[in-house]
């Protein structure tokens, strides 16, 4: 079985790098390359060839861990096998890369001793992690010219304004709308694969609601407190007059509630 897998590496195209100064890097993520990536992996290739499915047929250099983290993909083409290596290079380092997008160094000074040395080690491997995923694969050179370089999405679009970085965009989102960082970046990492625009719209689903309750919830205490009433009673009630007139607001609800019962 083994011998017959070596043998199928006959119908894979070396891809080298065109350039030098990327020789002896990593495809995928830009580190130093230590091992050999076969798009698509050598076990699935005989089913592939069988069933005449779309594939590249390339190899690639990689270093241990993109080599490590793709091999036992079956993902058939280089476009989606960087693709897939970045998301789970980001997933990987979801931690490290949140420790980098939200601090920054000058904040490390108001820490305790221990608290900034955890922080800015986080930054570190963080900051690392963000390059990798951001690396654009380089040129290849091999015995098939039509091999395209896969791109990396490098614009960040928030309603409908173009940012070059990720970084840039973030910041833009929290400081124009007021946004908590850590909830967004969550959002926007974890539930919107980066989109910018659903997180934003995500996150005014997800974290308005309970602001808009809050209030609510304060305006009925008062009114509670103000008229000697009790505030389970007052919050069914508004909820009640609400329900059968959707037009009316809290205030509007709170008001005919005094009119109607509670002035008479
Ligand atoms: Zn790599």
């Amino acid at each position: 079985m083994k011998t017959y897998k070596a043998s199928l590496k006959k119908y894979y195209k070396h891809g080298m790098a065109k350039h030098l100064e990327s020789a002896k890097q990593c495809y995928y993520c830009g580190c130093e390359a230590t091992d050999t990536d076969f798009c698509p992996p050598l076990e699935h290739a005989e089913l592939v060839l069988e069933f005449d499915e779309q594939a590249d047929f390339i190899t690639v250099p990689a270093c241990y861990e993109c080599y490590a983290l793709l091999h036992n993909e079956r993902v058939l083409s280089l476009a989606l096998r960087v693709k897939k290596l970045k998301t789970k290079l980001s997933a990987k380092y979801a931690k490290a890369l949140k420790v980098y997008y939200m601090w920054h160094e000058s904040e490390l000074d108001e820490m305790s001793p221990e608290f900034a040395h955890s922080i800015s080690a986080g930054m570190r491997l963080g900051q690392e992690a963000a390059q990798r995923v951001e690396f654009q694969p380089f040129l290849l050179e091999s015995d098939n010219p039509e091999i395209d370089r896969p791109s990396v999405n490098q614009t960040f679009v928030v309603a409908n304004r173009e940012f070059t970085s990720f970084d840039t965009a973030l910041t833009h989102c929290i400081e124009s709308y007021g946004l908590n960082k850590s909830k967004f970046y969550d959002l926007l990492v974890k539930d919107c694969e980066g989109d910018f625009d659903k997180a934003l719209s995500q996150y005014e689903h997800r974290y308005s609601k309970p602001q808009t309750l809050d209030v609510a919830k304060a305006k009925i205490q008062s009114f509670s407190k103000r008229y000697k009433q009790n505030s389970d009673f007052v919050a069914r009630a508004t909820e009640q007059l609400m329900k059968r007139d959707a037009k009316l607001d809290i205030d509007e609800a709170l008001a005919k509630l005094y009119q109607d019962y509670i002035a008479r």
